[in-house]
């Protein structure tokens, strides 16, 4: 059976029921591409025009979206494969989509004959004259300069960025304001302001990436709470989006910088009622209408109470799954009622005000959204992996 007549038969009916063999097909179709392509290059073309037709006619052959192989692939290999193996059919495909896109710039690669020269009177090419300045350059290289460039292909949000957006969004709808704040922060700011105590664990600098004895990285964007505190005092509804950074060991669930939402909301008569309202809504908007959440006591020292929130878990819907390790529930984020020494070391005055506040891992929902089980994927920069979102 010929390449033409094996595209057009499904892998069904080609006996093809296995990783393995998917892979082989492939192999053999992208082999013949190759052929082709170096056959065409190998034979040259006599003029410019002869070039254009032959490029043409091979690309049309292999990429013409009406009959192109290419094309009867898509339709007779991929959409027709069996649910268990289209992963590997969807894979091969596009590694040899990608190949084929030497196919488009094919003529830059190919040799023409020189035209001959026009002779000019000292026997010097006319420098002025179009073709003669052409036909220098193509001495010097076969490129014709006059032929259409590469194409980059497009970019695309980063899954990370793309779920804080989507975090931000669901908050500015319901009237908060995005706020921000350094990075390289002060010992007060990242800690003392908070009520983290000087013998608390988290300022070692076993935990913490100190600058110098009274400069830290952000442990956490709670530092901005304050500053937001000072410059707009009460009421105040704010999220917090940042990167911060930890001494922790890169792991599959670590790094040492990592993207955090926090949010806060002051006001007269603030409870935790609305804290967990809030927060309720909030999960049901960005993983659906069936989430349940569930709060648990907890302990922070610049909240008090404290509690963690936990969702039900979105990939088994509460049933136990190896994600919820069988417990049905993913804890999601901290939160709390601000501690009234908070709000006075903000300049606010507790009697009068009351707020709450949370903090989630922007890197952790993206995981959970995409399903990625190795947070490391998002700051190694491979193509392969950030191109699928
Ligand atoms: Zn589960």
């Amino acid at each position: 059976m010929t390449i033409d007549q094996k595209v057009h038969t499904t892998l069904a009916e080609l006996s093809i029921a296995d990783a393995a063999g998917v892979e082989a097909a492939f192999t053999e179709v992208r082999a013949a591409m190759q052929a082709e392509r170096d056959a065409l290059l190998a034979r040259g073309a006599a003029s410019e025009a002869e070039r254009e037709k032959l490029c043409k006619d091979l690309r049309d052959r292999w990429l013409a979206r009406k009959n192109g192989i290419l094309s009867a692939l898509d339709e007779n290999w991929l959409k027709a494969a069996k649910k268990e193996l289209k992963p590997f059919v969807g894979k091969s495909f596009n590694a040899l989509r990608q190949e084929s896109a030497t196919l488009e710039t094919l003529a830059l690669m190919m040799d023409v004959p020189l035209r001959a020269l026009p002779e000019s009177p000292r026997g010097i090419p006319d420098a002025g004259s179009p073709s003669s300045v052409a036909v220098q350059v193509s001495r010097e290289t076969p490129s014709d300069l006059t032929f259409p460039g590469n194409r980059r292909p497009l970019g695309t949000l980063h899954p990370v960025t793309q779920m804080q957006r989507e975090i931000e969004e669901i908050f500015l709808n319901l009237g908060f304001h995005i706020e921000s704040g350094p990075e390289i922060e002060s010992v007060y700011y990242n800690f003392d302001a908070l009520n983290i105590p000087e013998s608390h664990p988290s300022r070692d600098d076993w935990d913490t990436l100190y600058i110098d004895s009274k400069t830290v990285l952000r442990t956490h964007t709670s530092p901005v709470q304050i500053r937001a505190m000072e410059k707009y005092s009460a009421p105040l509804h704010i999220i917090i989006p940042g990167k911060c950074y930890r001494h922790d060991n890169p792991d599959a669930s670590h790094s040492p910088m990592f993207h955090q939402i926090e949010g806060l909301s002051i006001a007269a008569d603030v409870t935790f009622a609305d804290l967990k309202g809030t927060l309720d809504f909030f999960a049901k908007r960005l993983f659906g209408e069936k989430i349940r959440t569930r709060f648990q006591p907890s302990f922070f020292p610049f909240t008090e109470p404290s509690g963690e929130v936990s969702i039900s878990c979105i990939f088994c819907g509460g049933e136990g799954c190896r994600v919820c390790k069988e417990s049905g529930w993913i804890e999601v984020m901290g939160c709390g009622m601000v501690h009234p020494q908070v709000l006075r070391n903000g300049g606010i005055d507790p009697k009068k005000y009351s707020g709450w506040a949370f903090g989630l891992g922007v890197d952790r929902f993206a995981m959970l959204k995409y399903d990625i089980n190795d947070i490391q994927l998002f700051f190694q920069s491979d193509v392969r992996f950030l191109e699928q979102f």
